[in-house]
């Protein structure tokens, strides 16, 4: 067996993420002059998990602006997605927004202004209209399941609480964090959500955040959106992407297409094995490494 044909470990920390087989792989590609292509189970919904993060921090840009820097860092972390460690040293600012840590501060901010209701309500809102499909729900039973277990996301919480960066009771800010992780979506209303980030923040001739804010987000999401693996996806694909656990990948092509793959085993960084595979493929035989010349 060659090692790509391994398909990597499904999560299990969750029943309803255990039980999807490995077998599954779906992939969708939005052009920039709106065509789709799609190939496998790109119709089927799945858990987006830490994908969510990056509209959540979109959400949040549109809420607070900048400020939003003055609580969660634009590094990439070296970390596991999940990991306390650099919290102590950095006095309670995560590395990034795609960490579990920022990713509850970004919540947290949210919150400053919303109810988690309200929240959560303008999150389905949101990547619903850039998606263009009214069907997007949120998985309750994977939202409760991941306040069951989510002991870590606790302990982040009320570590970062204790340094004064989350303001919320932590009940709240993790119930808003677990629904956003608790989106499901296909391949194919993911590419579709992620065309904003493709096209210079504008979806579907609507300008949804400046063309300044979406290099920006790339940006991030090409240092920090794979984690302590980013800089190998960065290194394979040349595209900004941002993982989940549920196996799903969205990619972004710069003014050429909006990419989301699904194959839910993941390697050990925690992100899609044949995913990454894929998105790697794509681009050798594309050229759409956003280092390519133009
Ligand atoms: N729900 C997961 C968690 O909080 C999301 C993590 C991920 O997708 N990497 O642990």
């Amino acid at each position: 067996m060659r090692a790509h044909e391994h398909r990597g470990k499904v999560a299990d920390y969750i029943p309803a993420l255990a039980a999807v087989p490995d077998s599954k792989f779906g992939i969708a590609v939005v052009l920039h002059d709106g065509t789709v292509h799609t190939a496998g189970h790109a119709e089927e919904p799945f858990s987006i998990q830490s994908i969510s993060k990056v509209f959540a921090l979109t959400l949040a840009l549109g809420a607070v602006g900048d400020q939003l820097w003055q609580r969660v860092g634009r590094e990439p972390s070296g970390s596991a997605f999940n990991s306390i460690v650099q919290l102590e040293t950095e006095h309670g600012i995560p590395r990034n927004p795609f960490i579990n840590a920022g990713a509850i501060v970004v919540c947290d901010v949210l919150l400053g202004r919303l109810q988690p209701r309200e929240a959560i309500g303008q999150m389905l809102r949101f990547v619903r209209m850039v998606a263009g499909d009214e069907s997007i729900a949120i998985d309750e039973a994977v939202a409760s399941a991941e306040q069951d277990t989510g002991f870590r996301n606790m302990a982040l919480a009320n570590y970062m609480r204790a340094f004064g960066n989350v303001h919320a009771p932590v009940e709240l800010v993790l119930g808003t964090y677990f629904h956003f992780c608790a989106l499901a979506m296909s391949c194919r209303q993911l590419a579709m959500a992620g065309r904003y980030l493709m096209d210079g923040g504008r979806s579907d001739g609507h300008s949804v955040i400046s063309p300044r804010r979406a290099r920006r987000i790339n940006a991030l999401m090409m240092s920090c959106g794979h984690y302590d693996n980013s800089g190998d996806f960065a290194y394979r694909t040349g595209l900004p992407g941002k993982s989940g656990v549920g196996g799903g990948i969205l990619a972004v092509a710069p003014g050429i297409a909006s990419i989301a793959v699904w194959s839910p085993g993941l390697n050990p960084s925690g992100n899609s094995h044949l995913g990454q595979i894929a998105l790697e493929r794509l681009v050798q035989r594309t050229g759409w490494s956003v280092f390519e010349p133009r």
